[in-house]
């Protein structure tokens, strides 16, 4: 291990993780593309990260390489066009490195419409079309016109289409390329794990040439004290979004970006902002171990219409999609864990250090020195109960690397 690698506790929201054997930060395009294949050649272990923010990763060494995309470039591609006719669409590319927020900010900025709901979660431009990052009634899906990829299989670069990237519910193409079965935790069979077979190296985005948005979500609906389906100017909505967020420990702690590793990756300016809007907030300059996590854990189980039926009548509902297409039923993730007896800061005899926030029932954070075995057995137990109190296994959001497994604690 060297000491000019950081370790993956610098890296990742949640603070944990061991030392990485060899870390990367590509400037260019070819450079990315030659970190990826040279670590491939060498078949050592490769985990391309973002903003760390979606991982669960051992506190055991790493001992492969971590690649991070140093690009962070937002071009506007056809500017001109909605002046010029009937259709409003703008087409906006990204590099992969790019922080995601500074791009809904970035957006909003030039009165583009489409991401706006998406305000505030933390991590990249590249690693959001893995997992179809939603929220507040969008999904990145609705707005990506193109990805383009390196694959790492068959050594080429590639444009795929929105069609191409297969999104659904929290997944895509590119996610169930990293995993053996398309679950979490057959993951370590399959040769590109943690990382897909198809590393993205830009996004295309087609938004649309508006001041407003649409509100999309009751919960923020309310917040705005609109109805549902009206139109709302997009930084008023970005801004209630946010303090949404942060009122359940739903942003990340803008502290991380003054860790050496971490500077630079976001812009300045909205890091300042992320500090001054949080020391309003909490009124300190200290971490807010709330948003030390990885966001939710769980996902909302998709049940069929009969397992639903077995929940009690008060349990949340909304119409989803079983994976092949048939109708389902969406619940709450947070509500099962909720009556199922976790309280909100419910911890483990002995094993404070790693609690669910304070605030928010999905989240396991790290109150500062948690291991990742203590909140590994966290979620187990979390997920234990739910599994005896409903017979829902629940399935963990993040990725887990190394030697982490829910089942057995
Ligand atoms: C406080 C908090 C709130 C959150 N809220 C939400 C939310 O509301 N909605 C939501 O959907 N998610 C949410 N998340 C989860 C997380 O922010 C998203 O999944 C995000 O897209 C992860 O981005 P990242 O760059 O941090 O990915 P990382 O954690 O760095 O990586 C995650 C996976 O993506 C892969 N990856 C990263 N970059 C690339 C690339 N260029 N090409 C191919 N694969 C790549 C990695 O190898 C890894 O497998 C939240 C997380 C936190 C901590």
């Amino acid at each position: 291990m060297t000491t000019t690698s950081p370790t993956f506790a610098e890296l990742t929201t949640i603070g944990v993780g061991g030392r990485i054997a060899r870390f990367e930060q590509p400037t260019s395009r070819v450079g990315m593309i030659e970190a990826v294949e040279d670590a491939d050649s060498k078949k050592l272990p490769l985990c391309v990260i973002g903003g760390g923010s979606n991982m669960l990763v051992s506190d055991d060494d790493f001992d492969g390489v971590v690649v991070r995309d140093a690009r962070h470039e937002i071009l506007v591609l056809d500017e001109a066009a909605p002046v010029e006719g009937r259709d409003t669409t703008v087409h906006v590319a990204a590099d992969a490195g790019t922080n995601w927020d500074d791009l809904v900010a970035f957006s909003i900025q030039i009165g583009l419409e489409g991401i706006e709901g998406l305000s505030g979660i933390p991590g990249t431009v590249g690693a959001s079309v893995v997992q179809n990052i939603g929220a507040y009634g969008q999904e990145v899906a609705t707005s990506v016109s193109s990805v383009e990829v390196w694959d790492r299989q068959d050594k080429v670069v590639r444009t795929l289409s929105s069609q191409e990237m297969g999104f659904g519910y929290r997944t895509s193409s590119l996610k169930r390329s990293m995993y053996a079965v398309s679950s979490p935790e057959t993951s370590k069979d399959n040769p590109f794990f943690p990382t897909p077979r198809y590393v993205v190296l830009s996004v295309s985005f087609a938004l649309r040439h508006s001041d407003s948005g649409v509100v999309a979500f009751e919960q923020l609906a309310r917040a705005l004290q609109v109805e549902i389906g009206q139109r709302v100017a997009t930084a008023s909505i970005r801004q209630k979004v946010l303090e949404v967020r942060a009122a359940k420990g739903m942003l990340e702690d803008p502290h991380r970006y003054a860790v050496v590793w971490m500077q630079g990756t976001r812009r300045k300016q909205h890091v300042d902002a992320a500090l001054q809007a949080l020391h309003t907030l909490i009124e300190s300059d200290s971490w807010d171990r709330n948003r030390c996590s990885c966001g939710s854990f769980f996902m909302n189980p998709v049940l069929t219409v009969e397992q639903a039926d077995t929940l009690p009548k008060e349990a949340p509902r909304f119409p989803s999609h079983m994976p092949d297409g048939s109708s389902g039923i969406k619940t709450s993730a947070a509500w099962l864990i909720d009556h199922a007896g976790f309280q909100k800061g419910f911890s483990l005899k002995g094993s404070a250090q790693a609690s669910l926030s304070t605030v928010h029932t999905l989240a396991m954070t790290n109150r500062g020195k948690a291991s990742s075995d203590e909140i590994v057995a966290l979620a187990a137990a979390v997920r234990e109960g739910v599994q005896q109190q409903f017979g829902i296994c629940l399935v963990p959001e993040p990725v887990f690397i190394g030697n982490l497994t829910l089942n057995g604690n």
